[in-house]
Parts: structure tokens; sequence; C-alpha cells
């Protein structure tokens, strides 16, 4: 079933992005509840390039981690527009900052089914580069989902060094900045990996662990630290479990990074067993 742009009334702005307003929809006919990515004509061509990108990725996934796509809208004006399920709780950084930081349990079943995503992602040659908490979505069952694929890389058959400035910069691992010096053979999907290590951290510590709580980004400092300071570690009390999972993500050499399948197999995920 295909839904026309004409038989969605706009509710409300659920976000603002680089060029793009997603806004909740509903359809008229069935009251059902949508989220619209929407791209002007009148944008830049990075801008185009980016939703492009985006639509591509999600016209071929399938996954319950990824997030749905229903349709995409290419008008005459040049208007772009994208139809999603709608993801009723927000992202994972509104939620940090609306009910606070998460518990190891919380984030076992959160990191779990970021991991089953990325696998999926990864399994499909698709890199993600810019994970980070505001494009991971919730819903009200506390489902989680790999949401905005603005800057993903598609893989092609030959390797390529991917090593471009794209995504946010502080999420970015130490061989996105200077391939040579961090594990040189770097195939980018580990890339994805420092930065789950680093949301995760985020959402336990409640500030993005290479800043103190307040500290404003400078960026030249930040991208000091990450490519020559030690990966931030947990505070006291972590358990030994959730320690070493962190460990494991954010290791500088991107050889020595475990993989999403691997880390799905960790102590940390066997200690908090789903309930289903
Ligand atoms: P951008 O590239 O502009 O960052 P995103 O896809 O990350 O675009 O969307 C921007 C914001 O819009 C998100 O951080 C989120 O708050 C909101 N949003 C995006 N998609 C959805 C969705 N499917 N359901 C609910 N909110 C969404
Ligand atoms: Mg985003």
């Amino acid at each position: 079933v295909t839904i026309s742009q004409t038989e969605l009334d706009k509710l409300q702005v659920l976000g603002h992005g680089n060029g793009g307003t997603v806004y909740k929809v509903q359809h008229k006919r069935t009251s059902k509840i949508y989220a619209l990515k929407v791209v002007n004509g009148d944008s830049d061509l990075t801008v185009h390039r980016q939703v492009s990108r985006e639509m591509e990725i999600l016209r071929r996934t399938d996954s319950p981690h990824i997030v749905r796509c229903y349709g995409t809208y290419v008008k005459p004006s040049g208007d772009v527009a994208i139809l999603m399920e709608y993801m009723d709780a927000g992202t994972l950084d509104t939620l940090l900052r609306s009910r606070g930081t998460f518990s190891e349990t919380e984030l076992a079943h959160i990191t779990r089914q970021i991991l089953k995503g990325l696998t999926y992602l990864h399994a499909h040659k698709i890199i993600h580069r810019d994970l980070k908490p505001s494009n991971l979505l919730v819903n009200k069952n506390m489902e989680v989902k790999i949401a905005d694929f603005g800057v993903s890389k598609i893989m092609s058959r030959r390797l390529d060094p991917c090593n471009s400035y794209v995504g946010t910069c502080a999420y970015m691992s130490p061989e996105r900045f200077d391939p040579d010096a961090h594990g040189g053979n770097y195939d980018g999907y580990l890339g994805d990996i420092w930065s789950l290590g680093l949301t995760l951290m985020e959402l336990y510590v409640g500030h993005f662990p290479f800043l103190s709580p307040g500290q404003r980004p400078d960026w030249a400092t930040l991208m000091c630290a990450i490519c020559f300071g030690d990966p931030p570690t947990l505070p006291q009390g972590t358990s030994d479990e959730f320690r070493s999972f962190i460990e494991c993500c954010l290791q500088k050499e991107s050889s020595k990074r475990w993989t999403a399948s691997q880390l799905l197999d960790h102590p940390f995920l066997r200690s908090h067993p789903t309930s289903d």
C-alpha cells in the first residue's frame, strides 16, 4: 500500500537537522501516525546527497532494529521526503536529558538492540558513520532503532579507505582522524563500534565521555584527546562486565576492537539475559 503525501496531515515538528525537518504526521484515512523527513528543493547539494543516500539505505534495509521506511517522495520542485515509522519516545539523547542516566540492566537491553541493528547493517555492507544518542530512536516499548543514514556509506567491492570527515566529529574514532596511526587497514565498520562505546558511556555517566560535565566542547582539544589521549574509562562502582564491554569498543587501534556480532556474545550481555 503506497501512501500519497497529500493524504498526510502535519501535526508537529519532531526535529530539525542538517537541512531537513522531521514532522509528526497523520494519515487522514487510517489516523495512523508516522514521521516524515522533508528536505526542500532549494537546499544545497550536500543536503540532497545525504537524503538520497538515506532513501537508498532505508529502502534496502528490513530489520526490527532499523527505523522502518514506508515510502519516499520526490517532487518536480525538488522537494524530497521520507515516510518513516513514528518512534513515540524520542531519541536516547532526549531520554537521557528528561529521565537521567541509564542503569546497566537498561543499557544491556539497549545495547543488544543496537548491536543487532549494527550486525544487520555491517552484514549488508553498510557503515552508519554517525552513531550517537540523537540518532537512536526509541518507542514506548523500549524498542531502540538506528536512524539517520545521511552520512552512511555502502561499501563497494573495493575497500575504500573511507576516512572522510563526515558525521559528528565528537563520536568519530581515532582512525577516522589519522588512519596511519591507529590501525592502517581501517575497514570502516569498526568506527561504528567506537561510536557505540562512547554512546553507551554517555548514557551511563550522563555527559559526553571526553568532556567533563558542563564543559563546552572545544574542537581542537577534543580531537587531541581522542587521538593522543587514553580512551575514557568508567567510574568506580561499575561492574567488571560492563567495564570490559566498553574497553572492547574503545580500543584506539581499530583492529583490536570487537565486531558487532562478537559483542553480542560478550559477558556483559550474557549477564543480563533477555526476558523473552
Ligand atoms: P538529521 O540528519 O537532521 O539529524 P535525523 O534523522 O537524525 O535527521 O532526525 C532529526 C531528529 O528528528 C531526531 O534527532 C529525532 O529527534 C527526530 N526524528 C527523526 N526521525 C524520527 C522518527 N522516525 N520518529 C520520531 N522522531 C524522529
Ligand atoms: Mg540526526
